[in-house]
């Protein structure tokens, strides 16, 4: 098994495959990780799904919490009454959360092979040929988790329909005075040692982002000159939001940005990706060592499709609704902002067809975290769900709990034959 790509989707799902007992090999293709973050924030749902395999601490102890999540710039959702354990935003920079999950896979056995690109595969009934550098690898499966520009997305010929995008912005991390740059005309993060700008950008440029550029676009901005003094990463961005047409083609699978990418609105690429993984790695290694029900791995496509999709909406929408004509129904959702969309921006609405008969209220939700008493011992849901396997709890009432914390099946004894042979096999 190949995975490709040592970002947040890469490594989960890689741990979650070492951590069944699935012989992985994770390639990327930079030299090292990046030491500098693209992203901040970790949300509700990451630490719940991280809590099912006992990381959620580790994380926790990085950064700060905040009981809100940032719906637009100026419009926050109260988190502080949500039903988790986790009622708040982590404040934690990409880089560290990348750096946490692969030593979480080195504990799990599986180093990652830094300078190793995916450059081309062939697939066929029974496997994959990977030409990995100047190497060909023969693999059961191959996961695509290479980011926006996907390789794997692009050699499988896997469609990537969307829109294209109508604004461009620039991320500057500068060294730059943050209180002269902090008077709300211009979007400003205080970073240490750092200050991150975003700007807008007029029209679409390709190539390297010039700091003199930048400069000049604040300057135009602020009317006034805040010198930039040296810059930690330039980058630029757009609301182009596209998503693959399948995430699962025979054995090429697609994960995180490799199968969806979307304004930058919301900050939640890194927590959409790592659900992703989530939900494909349990699913996979039962799939590699054949005792996955028929029809299993292609439920990662049913079920992760619809999410992403929505959350290109969600996020376009975010988008628009920073223009300046739209301010009045801007101000409109902030004065409605509520649990759902709390719910909405956080994923922990999130819900996966259980494909059996039956309406009870967790049924497809993750499951919450209670206590329990097994053979006499108090533990937790979360702590059964460690070892990422099925979890079934008969003094619950009857409930089976998926490897990632859904539940598949609450206390109807006329369903309980279906779910098993969904979910775990006959
Ligand atoms: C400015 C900015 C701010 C952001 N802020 C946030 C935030 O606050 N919160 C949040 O949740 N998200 C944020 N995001 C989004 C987030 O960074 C991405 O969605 C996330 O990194 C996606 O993870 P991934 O694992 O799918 O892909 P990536 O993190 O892009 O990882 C892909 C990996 O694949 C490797 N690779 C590429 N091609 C190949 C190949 N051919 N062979 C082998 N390896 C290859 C790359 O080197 C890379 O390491 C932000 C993004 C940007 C640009």
């Amino acid at each position: 098994m190949l995975v490709a790509g040592a970002g947040p989707a890469g490594l989960l799902v890689a741990a979650e495959l070492a951590l069944a007992g699935v012989e992985v090999a994770v390639v990327d293709a930079a030299p090292r990780r990046s030491s500098h973050p693209r992203g901040f924030t970790l949300s509700a749902r990451s630490l719940e799904l991280l809590d099912r395999r006992g990381l959620a601490e580790r994380f926790l102890a990085e950064g700060p919490v905040v009981p809100y999540g940032m719906f637009l710039p100026g419009v926050f959702l109260d988190l502080s009454a949500m039903d988790t354990d986790h009622p708040y935003t982590l404040g934690i920079a990409q880089n560290r959360v990348e750096e946490l999950l692969e030593e979480w896979l080195a504990e799990l056995g599986v180093r990652v092979r830094w300078g190793s690109e995916v450059v081309d595969f062939t697939q066929d009934d029974d496997g994959v040929d990977v030409v990995v550098g100047e190497d060909c690898w023969r693999v059961s499966y191959l996961v695509g988790c290479d980011g926006s520009r996907s390789t794997v997305r692009k050699r499988a010929g896997i469609a990537f329909p969307g829109v294209d995008a109508t604004s461009y912005g620039l991320v500057a991390d500068v060294e730059a005075d943050f209180d002269a740059l902090a008077t709300g005309e211009v979007f400003v993060l205080p970073r240490p040692g750092y200050v991150r700008i975003v700007l807008e950008e007029p029209e679409p440029r390709s190539g390297p982002v010039e700091l003199e550029y930048v400069q000049e676009l604040l300057n135009a901005r602020l009317g006034r000159v805040v010198p930039l003094g040296k810059p930690l990463w330039l980058s630029r961005f757009s609301d182009a939001a596209r998503q693959a047409e399948r995430y699962v083609h025979g054995r090429v699978i697609l994960a995180g940005d490799a199968a969806h990418v979307h304004p930058p609105a919301g900050a939640v690429g890194v927590n959409v990706a790592l659900a992703d993984a989530m939900n494909l790695g349990w699913k996979l290694a039962a799939t590699v060592s054949g005792r996955a029900p028929a029809g299993l791995l292609q439920t990662y496509h049913d079920e992760r499709h619809p999410v992403g999709a929505r959350v290109l909406r969600t996020t376009r929408a975010q988008s628009l609704l920073g223009r300046e004509d739209l301010a009045p129904v801007r101000d409109l959702v902030a004065e409605l902002n509520g649990k759902q969309l709390a719910e909405l921006v956080t994923g922990l609405d999130t819900w996966y067809d259980p494909r059996i008969p039956g309406d009870h209220p967790l049924l497809g939700r993750l499951a919450p975290n209670l206590p329990v008493v097994v053979d006499g011992r108090p533990t937790t849901v979360s702590e059964l769900l460690r070892p990422g396997r099925p979890v079934l709890l008969p003094d619950l009432g009857g409930v089976l709990i998926r490897p990632d914390g859904h539940v598949a099946w609450v206390a109807d004894p006329a369903t309980l034959t279906a779910a098993l042979e969904t979910w775990t096999g006959p």
